[in-house]
């Protein structure tokens, strides 16, 4: 049987990594999964019973009654917890507050990490997050580490959150909750956010989504070439 493909896509908060990661997917008929959605989902949990982050008894109890599950439409990731879609709650301010703090839990990773695992073992797959490619799936063969101005990032997301209708936060909120994320996800002591030794650097701060598509692909493309009979 053909081995399948695992495409790792990891870097800070809101510079574009679902954005390549979805196109990629489409481009190339793989899965995507979006492993922050995982966290943000288990934050909206937590946040909704209450569960004390310090109790690790509690976290563990908390973690048994979590279902996740994506539902892959046009490319894009669908999730759903304990049955009920929550992709749009889960991009809301309460979330994006405390999902660092959630995601820093030991027990939170383990278990988020042999789920995502499970999701590459069979299927092409498109992963975005922190930890991809040091940690979820060490022997990627495409790894890509992305990044961007901080400031073009906030706008960016801001923009985003104004789409979509929320009109309650600030560019200032946006640039803050991303620069905490960034320092939390790069500092916390399990699997910290930092890139692989040979995860290809994508800094999109001006390129557009073409482009970094383009990129990207011509990178991923050395991978899937047939190899040559002679
Ligand atoms: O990708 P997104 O920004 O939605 O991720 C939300 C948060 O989930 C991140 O700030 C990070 O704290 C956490 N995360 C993680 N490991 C991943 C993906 C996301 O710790 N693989």
């Amino acid at each position: 049987m053909k081995k399948n493909l695992v495409i790792a896509i990891d870097g800070y908060s809101s510079c574009g990594k679902s954005t390549l990661a979805k196109a990629l997917a489409k481009q190339l008929d793989f899965i995507y999964i979006d492993s922050g959605a995982m966290y943000r989902a288990v934050t909206l949990y937590f946040i909704n019973n209450k569960v004390n982050t310090f109790d690790n008894d509690q976290v563990a109890e908390a973690l048994k009654q979590i279902e996740l599950n994506f539902h892959a439409r046009d490319y894009q990731s669908h999730i759903t917890l304990n049955g009920k879609e929550v992709s749009d709650e889960i991009r809301l301010m309460p979330v994006s507050e405390n999902v660092s703090e959630v995601s820093a839990l030991k027990l939170v990773r383990h278990e988020m990490v042999k789920q995502q695992q499970r999701m590459g073992k069979s299927k092409n797959i498109v992963m975005d997050g922190r930890d991809i490619g040091t940690a979820v799936f060490p022997d990627a063969p495409v790894k890509f580490f992305m990044t961007a101005d901080p400031n073009v990032r906030a706008e960016r997301r801001f923009r985003e959150l104004e789409n979509k209708g929320n009109n309650q936060v600030t560019l200032e909120d946006v640039f803050e909750n991303l620069a905490h994320r960034d320092y939390a996800d790069t500092t916390r002591k399990e699997s910290p956010l930092l890139r692989a030794e040979d995860a290809i650097i994508l800094d999109n701060t001006n390129l557009t989504e073409k482009e970094q598509l383009a990129f990207a692909l011509e990178k991923v493309s050395l991978f899937l070439q047939p190899t040559s009979s002679l």
